[in-house]
């Protein structure tokens, strides 16, 4: 059993807030990510939970023991870092063996006991055939499962990664994104790990953390940081491409509230009416998945010209102007190619309303 806590984390560089006030559990056994573009602190929030960063403010607990003063080694966590740090001159069997021999007589193990955790670990990371050769003699998948091998013998209490998959070409990453989180699962061990690759943080979390500026915004499922986004730049971050923006302001006509927007008017839903009021500026958020497309007019839907077509096999992106007759609104959908769209072929488009997101301009925040 482990779990992390941080509790009011803060770490500064001099006049850098690098992590502001971090306040994030992790439970036993889950697999957590913490998401956000580069600089916002994810490294060092990981270093302080490995306990290579000692925080300004705040305390760290794994298990509810307070671990802020103990040395890295005496923490039982592992770390992965993007670039393996392997040790050259040893043969993959030593340098996975490596962190048992040198607590050899401490944890009271025999060679032979260390042989078969080897042979074992090597065998769950399919590198039984690897074991005599050298860093040096492996491409860089297979060093990267030595350092996972490396990293997992101690079996330790909490995994930490650190952007493990960003050395590996497109198509092995993915095929190690699936490897990582079945052998995260099979171990049960608890697992943080650092990424700016949304895709791979919804393909690989329990939950994510999205970090910006050294805060956490937004703590939830896949599903939830990616339907019900609680801040524009939560939803503006994740997806591919990501989520539509469009400017609009709130009008009251005859006691009907309405979004008067870039090319088209809505009225605004019964639940929202009580938290808007008129001439308050929101954003709209749409997601380009979320919106269907007609070369006809459908009732209630919005006019748009189609700027560039970018084919994605079975799909197509296209990307559009919502306000033909005024100031140019760019926004992007993505279809099923069904029909052939050119450009400067105009086409009605029905966002699904229950799925869009709505966020107060001045704070960003999600209106609900
Ligand atoms: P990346 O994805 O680029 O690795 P990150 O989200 O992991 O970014 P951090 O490495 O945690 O971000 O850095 C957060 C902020 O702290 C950045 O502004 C960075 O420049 C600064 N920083 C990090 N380490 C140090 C250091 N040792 N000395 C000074 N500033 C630092």
């Amino acid at each position: 059993m482990a779990k992390v806590r941080l509790e009011n984390i803060v770490k500064r560089f001099g006049n850098v807030v690098a992590v502001n006030n971090i306040n994030l559990e992790i439970r036993d056994k889950e697999f957590v990510v913490l998401l956000g573009p580069s600089g916002c602190g994810k490294t060092t929030t990981l270093r302080i939970i490995a306990g290579l960063e000692y925080p300004d403010e705040g305390r760290v607990y794994i298990d509810d023991r307070d671990v802020t003063d103990l040395e890295p080694k005496d923490r039982d966590i592992a770390m992965v870092f993007q670039n393996y740090a392997l040790y050259p001159h040893m043969t993959v069997f030593d340098n996975i063996a490596f962190p048992l021999m040198i607590k050899r007589k401490k944890l009271g193990l025999t060679k032979e006991d260390i042989r078969k955790k080897v042979y074992e670990i090597a065998k769950l990371l399919k590198i039984e055939d690897l074991l005599k050769r050298k860093p040096g003699q492996l491409s860089g998948g297979q060093q990267q499962r030595v350092a996972l091998a490396r990293a997992l013998i101690r079996r330790p209490k909490v995994w930490l990664m650190d952007e493990p998959l960003s050395n590996l070409d497109a198509l092995l990453r993915l095929e190690m994104r699936a490897e990582l989180k079945r052998l995260q699962k099979r171990l049960g061990i608890t697992t943080v790990y650092v990424t700016h690759d949304q895709a791979e943080a919804l393909s690989m979390a329990d939950r994510i953390a999205v970090m910006n500026k050294g805060r956490i915004v937004q703590v939830g499922t896949p599903e939830e940081i990616y339907l019900k986004p609680k801040h524009v730049f939560v939803g503006t971050f994740i997806g591919s491409p990501p989520m539509n923006i469009v400017k609009c302001v709130v009008m009251v006509e005859n006691n009907k509230y309405y979004l008067d927007c870039p090319g088209f008017r809505r009225e605004i839903p019964k639940t929202l009416t009580k938290i808007v009021r008129e001439n308050m500026k929101i954003i709209l958020g749409i997601r380009p998945e979320f919106v269907e497309v007609s070369k006809k007019p459908l009732p209630d839907s919005i006019k748009a010209k189609i700027l560039v077509v970018e084919p994605q096999g079975s799909e197509a992106i296209l990307n559009l102007d919502i306000n033909p007759e005024g100031e140019e609104t760019l926004i992007k959908v993505k279809t099923r190619v069904t029909e052939r769209f050119s450009s400067g072929e105009i086409i009605y488009l029905k966002p699904d309303w229950t799925r869009i997101a709505i966020f107060d301009y001045e704070t960003g925040k999600a209106l609900e």
